[in-house]
């Protein structure tokens, strides 16, 4: 007998609760819930709550988000961002349509991006540092708000995987100027679709990214006689607040059985010398990690590709297995070893709230015998 466990099986997302979505779709579309009803506030209003933080604006994805996030922080024409190298071409690409340049540095041995080698990119251009929170973990925060604070730079999260996550504390997305998420439907809480929210304490920038996402209106009013902000339309579709409205219920439990199988992952795999893992959940009181993704690494990362494939088990490497740094086609020829070496080695095993146990046990009983 085969089990097979697709990396993301997309249908799934929809099945799993299927008979809840129906109802959310019936009940939103026949009041005529389309475009910015009472659900996207009822949705801002349960984040601002449960990320303890003044404000979030609901948008249409979390590539707009970073994009409206950086114009509303009057990012210039030149504007150096320093961003890792592994992270997702959204980032980069905002801060090339807001006018600046993203600069690729490397990642640390936490896999997050490396504080000191951040710093040593700053140069007079520089105008923001963005940590991306990759996999659902924090970079180390403190050390990063430190420089920016002494350089005299902003800090924004790109927190597009880690809804949910905890630094110290604070919740991931809420230490810089502002965060970003996003409910892309592989996310940490995926909607059938794109959608996303920026979240800041900062009410200039919330004011700005409101009307910004709106074609400039103040307030999501409509505009009356005059506008004094160039927008958008990047609003989130009401059907989307919706459905994400109800998987905040039950959000906490989703959570924890990514926690159990990145558990279950850890424990089964510690002992083979090939693998570096990532860390377990609560190795370091410090961080809360919520596993968007299980990443780890292996020095035989192809030939246990190719043996999990074999056994209908899907995985897949990061960002398409390319860094920034090394797209050529944007004119990168920058040398970062490190990300270079992780990117050889790095890989995806299969991570999300609705795998099966036999599902789970499948990948391990796999791994293992890759290993034996
Ligand atoms: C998914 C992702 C984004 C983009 O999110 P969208 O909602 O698809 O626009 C940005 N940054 C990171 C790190 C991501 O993983």
């Amino acid at each position: 007998m085969s089990v097979s466990v697709p990396f993301f099986d997309w249908k799934q997302l929809y099945l799993e609760r299927r008979d809840d979505y129906i109802k959310i779709f019936d009940e939103t579309l026949s009041r005529g819930g389309f475009i910015m009803q009472k659900d996207v506030r009822q949705l801002e209003e349960t984040l601002e709550a449960y990320l303890n933080v003044k404000h979030v604006v609901a948008l249409s994805d979390a590539t707009n988000a970073l994009l409206l996030g950086l114009r509303a922080s009057g990012l210039q024409a030149g504007d150096e961002v320093i961003i890792p190298s592994h992270s997702f071409l959204a980032a980069p690409q905002s801060i090339h349509y807001a006018g600046g340049v993203p600069v690729p540095c490397e990642l640390g041995p936490d896999w997050m991006v490396d504080p000191a080698d951040m710093e040593s990119r700053i140069t007079e251009k520089t105008r923001v540092l963005m940590p991306v929170q990759v996999n659902g973990r924090s970079a180390d925060m403190d050390r990063i708000l430190d420089i920016g604070k002494r350089h005299n730079l902003i800090v924004v999260e790109d927190s597009a995987q880690a809804l949910g996550a905890k630094y110290k504390g604070k919740m991931v997305g809420t230490m810089g100027l502002w965060g970003v998420f996003s409910f892309y439907p592989s996310k940490m809480i995926g909607t059938f679709g794109d959608a996303g929210a920026l979240v800041t304490n900062d009410d200039d920038i919330a004011a700005k990214v409101r009307a910004m996402r709106n074609h400039g209106a103040n307030a999501d009013k409509v505009i009356e006689k005059s506008c004094d902000i160039w927008g958008t339309n990047s609003r989130m579709d009401n059907l989307h607040a919706a459905i994400l409205n109800f998987k905040l219920t039950w959000y906490d439990e989703a959570i924890q059985r990514r926690i159990d199988i990145a558990q279950r992952y850890n424990d089964a795999f510690a002992g083979f010398s090939e693998l570096t893992l990532p860390p377990a959940p609560a190795q370091d009181p410090d961080y809360g990690d919520v596993y968007q993704n299980y990443e780890m690494t292996s020095t035989r990362r192809d030939a246990l590709r190719a043996y999990l494939s074999e056994r209908g088990i899907g995985t897949i490497i990061q960002w398409g297995g390319i860094a920034l740094h090394q797209m050529s086609g944007l004119g990168y020829s920058q040398s970062l070893p490190k990300t270079d070496t992780f990117f050889e080695q790095s890989l995806l095993l299969p991570m999300n709230h609705f795998l099966t146990d036999e599902q789970i046990d499948h990948v391990i009983s796999s791994v293992v015998a890759f290993h034996s």
